[in-house]
């Protein structure tokens, strides 16, 4: 379906690094100016906050592993992290706890299902199924180091700032309007309990759980934060070690498999990079070893994915050479 949107824009195999700066600075204006007029997709309600944002809204950035970026539109608009903070919470719950016991703890697998779907667990015996659906981004908050709910959020927010590389800030009318709705995570995470699948009081979970999704970035941020996982786990604007280099691959080959809910199989066919989007409409897909692409734009599909995110996306991982399967042959390079 994106396939088609871009199918006379020349299919760069994917090499080593991303173009050189100039030709970056062309396709990422071009991949702004293709989508800007379109109209497709619903602004998120569910949360009451969220549907003030302007639908107009549309940035894109670019960050490489040697640290140069490169944004266009309203990059430095800011709005709320949402379902993008799970891949880093993975990402440094994962640091501490390792691949196996996130493997065993909370699972890898697609459950098929939407994001905050209660069937996922009670057709897998309470298996919170992977970290990137709200069931096993509630059990993944839990297990983030801290004795207190307290001392967790502050290690939630120092976690994701660092990969940021800079300090993430709560945007505190979106945690608000988000705490007198979430009913569904409530529910989500008394069922966890029930199936002693988290061992910190639910509500508290869900507490800390709406803060990580407030926090605010833009869409250099999440360029920024991608880039971190392209790089072996090193931010390449602060050259701090954020996670382990197995760590980024883990974290990676999991964004590949869940980042897009029950879209993740479409995603891959057609797009082919590991992402993670969120419902405030950014998206991070990351070009591992080549740096990764952050957007904002607020119309949704019906996943709950952006919609310009992803059609920009599909423009600039087929120009720019990013889409991971994208090989040409050894022989014709040869001659
Ligand atoms: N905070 C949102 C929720 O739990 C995040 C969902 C999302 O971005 N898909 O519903």
């Amino acid at each position: 379906m994106f396939e088609a949107d871009v199918q006379n824009v020349t299919q760069q195999a994917a090499t080593g690094a991303v173009p050189a700066g100039n030709r970056v600075r062309e396709v990422i204006s071009e991949a702004h100016q293709r989508y800007a007029e379109h109209t497709d997709g619903q602004v998120a309600d569910y949360i009451p906050i969220l549907a003030h944002a302007d639908p107009n809204w549309y940035g894109i950035s670019l960050v490489d592993v040697s640290g140069k970026s490169f944004s266009v539109g309203d990059s430095q608009i800011e709005f709320s992290i949402q379902s993008i903070s799970k891949a880093f919470i993975f990402a440094l719950v994962c640091q501490e706890l390792g691949h196996e016991v996130m493997h065993q703890r909370i699972g890898v697998n697609n459950t098929g299902l939407p994001f905050n779907s209660v069937m996922a667990m009670e057709l897998n015996d309470g298996s919170p199924m992977n970290s990137m659906v709200n069931a096993g981004a509630l059990a993944t908050s839990a297990l983030i180091p801290g004795r207190t709910t307290a001392e967790q959020w502050e290690n939630i927010r120092i976690g994701l700032s660092r990969f940021a590389g800079r300090s993430l800030e709560l945007d505190g009318e979106v945690y608000q309007s988000e705490m007198k709705t979430n009913f569904r995570n409530k529910a989500i995470a008394r069922l966890l309990e029930s199936y002693a699948r988290i061992d910190i009081d639910p509500l508290e979970v869900v507490d800390i759980y709406t803060r990580q999704c407030s926090l605010r970035v833009t869409s250099t941020d999440l360029a920024v934060m991608g880039a971190t996982l392209a790089d072996g786990g090193v931010n390449p604007l602060t050259g701090e070690q954020v996670v382990g280099s197995e760590v980024a691959r883990d974290t990676l080959a999991l964004l590949a498999s869940c980042g897009l809910y029950e879209r993740s199989g479409e995603w891959l066919f057609e797009i082919g990079l590991p992402a993670k989007s969120g419902v405030s409409g950014g998206m991070v897909a990351i070009a591992p070893g080549k740096g990764a692409l952050g957007l904002y734009s607020p119309p949704l599909d019906s996943a709950g994915n952006s919609v310009r995110s992803q059609r920009a996306c599909a423009y600039l991982s087929r120009a720019l050479g990013l889409n991971l399967f994208a090989s040409s042959a050894y022989q014709s390079a040869k001659g």
